[in-house]
C-alpha cells in the first residue's frame, strides 16, 4: 500500500473573507449575563485577560463593561474577578431580569 503524503490530501476548509466572525452577534445565544458593578472595580483587567470572546470592553487601561453583541454568558470574568473588599465587581444575572 503506498503511503500518502500532505500533496495527496484533499483541500481543506477555506476562509475566504478572514474577520468575519464580527458578522455573527453570538451573544444571542446568552441565557446568563454579565453585569458590571463600577464601585468594586479596581481596572486589574483580570476579566479582559479571561474572556474568551473579548467581550470585555476597556478604555484607556480602565474597565468600562461588556460588549453584548458577542457575550456569551460564560461567567468566567464573574469567576476571575478579585473585586475590591471582597465584593465582586462582576455579577452574573439571569437573561432578561
Ligand atoms: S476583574 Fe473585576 S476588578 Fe478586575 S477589572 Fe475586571 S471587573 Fe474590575
Ligand atoms: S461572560 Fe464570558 S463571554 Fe461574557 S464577558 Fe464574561 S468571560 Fe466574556
Amino acid at each position: 500500500m503506498k503511503i500518502r503524503g500532505w500533496k495527496d490530501l484533499n483541500e481543506g476548509p477555506v476562509i475566504k473573507n478572514p474577520g468575519n466572525s464580527i458578522l455573527y452577534k453570538t451573544g444571542s445565544w446568552r441565557s446568563f449575563k454579565p453585569v458590571f458593578l463600577k464601585e468594586n472595580c479596581t481596572d486589574c483587567l483580570l476579566c479582559w485577560l479571561y474572556c474568551p470572546d473579548m467581550s470585555v470592553v476597556v478604555e484607556n487601561g480602565q474597565m468600562r463593561g461588556f460588549n453584548y453583541d458577542y457575550c456569551k454568558g460564560c461567567g468566567i470574568c464573574a469567576n476571575e474577578c478579585p473585586g475590591k473588599k471582597r465584593q465582586k465587581a462582576i455579577v452574573m444575572e439571569q437573561e432578561g431580569k
